[in-house]
């Protein structure tokens, strides 16, 4: 029987093995290795709160693209939303535990179908620190030491803590006052002191945080500190369907007239008292491919100069939570600073945070009683300390991406590709590994798409299948 590893089970791991099992003809062992806490959920759909929402409106959610209604189907069967207006569900952002149990539902289902009896399904609930590749193999390093060998190896391990800010005094990340991991409870409980906070960042995270401390009675006042303290965007409940700015780019188009054509038709929209959303929103079934067809120059000067406006128009947050996040900063409970931390230091519980204020263009201090990390996952794995990716990126297993987004693979077949730059028969992956080759790869909408075909690809290629169209 071929035995196929699975690391990571959020939405891409889990995901993957559903559609492994759904389309399997021949027996097969499959291993899904992830701790337990966040099996089947991942780091998004299991958050602390209620609170915390889509940032997608529940009728896109479906975890199926051949069933664009499953989710949205799915919450109307649940006891808390059958008797609400389906039409305003449909659009709303529902809590990201819902979603959670969602995915939870849809893998008990599946494992407790006919189909899954074809399969020795076993999960683990561990970590992976090690990875071994040949040509038939993948050997697999458990946090316990405990080796797993499989024929095939599928890493889908998504979103990595963020990185630590660049100070001088690197001692202040062993403070029991810093959260590196801003998705744990723990970075919003126990505080003890009256002073303010710090959050790095100014993303969505750092509204999921600042919405965490209100629920945990946190009075005092918040400050955010983040390269440039854009102002978050509300989503609006509709978007005029545009695609005048899509028609005009081409294969040669370069990012440069995209830039231009944006600003042309935003001043078209904002004339017919429309908004940029529109664009945004009519951009994105083609951002892979723009992102493809770019030169490397291209690339680095949109990472350097249009990744964060692009972050805040495309990561909107809800209206209710809008609304949330504009009180606190009209009350002057919640400061959003455009600038960078310079140092940091601690002493009897007070958090000294030198930060260069680009506003004022000076160096300013601030007290605080503790800092949580809202900087957005890490992309470059040689910055961590002991990431299995990154021992395998020494043994040449897979090699990274110019941008230190991710690592290469083939985005067809979403094989690995090692660092002389063949492809691995056996190794694959799917998710925000592949941001540097697609920079759009993290959302439901896209990740849904890469576990069906990566499952039905290792399926096809190395064992029978049902036959697909
Ligand atoms: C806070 C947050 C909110 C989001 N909200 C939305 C949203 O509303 N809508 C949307 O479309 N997208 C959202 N996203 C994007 C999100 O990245 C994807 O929707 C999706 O959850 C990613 O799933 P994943 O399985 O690839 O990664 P993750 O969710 O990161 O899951 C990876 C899993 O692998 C495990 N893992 C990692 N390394 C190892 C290892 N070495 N061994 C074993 N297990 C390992 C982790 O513990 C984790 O459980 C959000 C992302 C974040 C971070």
């Amino acid at each position: 029987m071929k035995s196929i590893a699975i690391i990571g089970a959020g939405f891409s791991g889990t995901l993957t093995a559903i559609h492994l099992i759904r389309n399997l003809v021949e027996p097969i062992e499959i291993i899904i290795i992830n701790e337990q806490e966040t099996f089947n959920k991942g780091i998004a759909y299991n958050p602390y709160s209620k609170q915390h929402l889509l940032n997608v409106a529940a009728s896109k959610m479906s975890a199926f693209s051949d069933q664009p209604d499953h989710f949205f189907q799915w919450v109307c069967n649940q006891s808390e939303y059958t008797n609400k207006d389906k039409n305003s569900l449909e659009n709303s952002f529902l809590p990201r535990q819902l979603y959670g149990q969602y995915l939870v539902d849809i893998w008990s289902e599946t494992i407790q179908s006919e189909q899954a009896k074809k399969a020795n399904i076993i999960v683990i609930n561990s970590s992976v620190i090690d990875l071994d590749v040949d040509d038939h193999n993948a050997s697999l390093t458990l946090s316990n030491q405990e080796k797993i060998h499989v024929d095939i190896c599928i890493m889908a391990n998504g979103n990595q803590v963020p990185r630590n800010p660049t100070i001088r005094n690197t001692n202040f990340f062993k403070s029991t006052n810093y959260f590196q991991n801003p998705w744990t409870i723990n970075s919003v409980t126990n505080m003890g002191s009256s002073l303010p906070i710090l959050i790095i960042g100014n993303g969505l995270t750092m509204v999921d945080t600042v919405l965490g401390l209100l629920e945990h009675n946190f009075e005092n006042e918040i400050f955010s500190i983040s390269p440039n303290g854009f102002n978050l965007l509300p989503s609006p409940g509709y978007v005029v369907q545009y695609t005048k700015f899509t028609e005009e780019i081409s294969d040669q188009t370069t990012l440069l007239q995209i830039v231009q054509l944006f600003n042309k038709h935003r001043k078209i929209l904002k004339r017919n008292g429309s908004t940029e959303e529109s664009l945004i929103t009519s951009l994105r079934p083609y951002s892979q491919k723009i992102w493809q067809q770019m030169s490397f120059q291209e690339k680095k000067l949109f990472m350097n100069r249009l990744r964060h406006i692009w972050g805040v128009a495309r990561h909107r947050i809800p209206l209710q939570v809008y609304d949330k996040i504009q009180k606190l900063l009209i009350d002057r409970k919640l400061h959003i600073y455009a600038g960078k931390i310079v140092d940091i230091s601690e002493d009897n519980q007070k958090i000294s945070v030198e930060f260069y204020n680009k506003k004022q263009q000076k160096n300013e201090k601030i007290i605080v009683s503790r800092v949580i990390n809202c900087t957005g996952p890490e992309t470059d794995f040689i910055q961590s300390e002991d990431h299995f990716l990154k021992k395998c990126m020494f043994k040449g297993i897979v090699s990274q991406d110019k941008l230190k987004l991710g690592i290469n693979a083939d985005t067809s077949t979403f094989q690995v590709q090692d660092s002389k730059g063949n492809l691995h028969t056996n190794l694959f992956t799917i998710g925000p590994n592949l941001r540097g080759m697609l920079w759009e790869t993290t959302a439901v909408n896209e990740l849904r798409q890469q576990a069906e075909t990566v499952a039905k690809n290792i399926l096809s290629c190395h064992l029978v299948t049902k036959s697909f169209s």
